[in-house]
């Protein structure tokens, strides 16, 4: 593990030169896997995820099969190589919990009901972790059910907020999240209906009111990259502009 900084704000910058609501550079690569229904690459800073999707599919052993839904499986692995400590490989609580927070992301908003009996899989592999992992594997696998053509009210888009020497800070890097004061990662749907939302650390309400509006913010630009992202692959004549995404972010319809 890496040391603690002696300061994590020096001059008012962070310890790689953001400012305090500055996101870690995003890039984002769709269908890098043939074999799976649906998939994305992600990096954002130094995190390399990949995200790969396949279903609806029969559901296996049978009596898992819900008759009225499709029922989603999410998987999230870290790679043994993907720290600097190898990581014993296999589930382990972290992963276990991890899974199933990034499920819950997804569950309001994927249409479940049009795909009875059926499962929708959704792995992702952490192959290089720098905080932030759950975040970037969320963001991986919203593209990759888009990729996939599941049926989605909107895109999941995610991003952590945190506390460092005082200050809240968007986007925490590893030694932010490892010896910072807070650590909140959030995902919300574009109309801003939040479906994760964790703690780890301390806020007082004010604060923490503040992390959520620079939460906000922050998967607003991870949005905007998404959606980029499919409009190039996708429909590269349909141009992408501010406009559209913020009459977007209000026309999130009820099922
Ligand atoms: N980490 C690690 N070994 C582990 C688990 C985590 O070195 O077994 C590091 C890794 O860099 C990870 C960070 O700690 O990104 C923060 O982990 P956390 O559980 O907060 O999840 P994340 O912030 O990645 O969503």
């Amino acid at each position: 593990m890496s040391e603690r900084p002696e300061r994590f704000i020096i001059d008012g910058k962070r310890l790689d030169g953001r400012s305090f609501d500055e996101l870690r550079p995003i890039k984002i690569e769709l269908s890098p896997l043939d074999r799976a229904d649906g998939s994305c690459y992600l990096e954002w800073g130094r995190n390399k995820v990949m995200a790969a999707v396949y279903g609806p599919r029969e559901l296996h052993p049978r009596h898992r099969q819900n008759m009225t839904r499709a029922v989603m499986q999410f998987r999230y692995n870290m790679a043994s190589f993907s720290v600097d400590d190898r990581i014993r490989p296999g589930h382990n609580r972290r992963s276990i919990e991890i899974s199933k927070v990034s499920r819950e992301a997804f569950e309001p908003v994927v249409f479940t009901k049009f795909f009875p009996k059926t499962a929708i899989d959704v792995f992702v592999e952490v192959l290089r972790a720098d905080a932030g992992t759950r975040t970037a594997g969320i963001n991986a696998a919203s593209l990759a059910l888009a990729d996939a053509g599941i049926p989605m009210r909107s895109l999941v888009s995610a991003c952590a907020v945190g506390k460092v020497d005082g200050e809240i800070v968007l986007d925490l890097m590893k030694e932010e999240d490892n010896y910072g004061e807070a650590d909140v990662p959030v995902a919300m749907t574009v109309g801003e209906e939040i479906t994760l939302l964790q703690m780890d650390g301390h806020l007082t309400p004010k604060e923490f009111y503040k992390a959520l509006e620079l939460a906000k913010s922050g998967c607003r630009q991870v949005y905007g990259l998404q959606r980029q992202a499919l409009v190039e692959k996708y429909n590269k004549d349909y141009s992408v502009d501010e406009d559209d995404a913020r009459s977007d972010a209000g026309g999130d319809s009820d099922e």
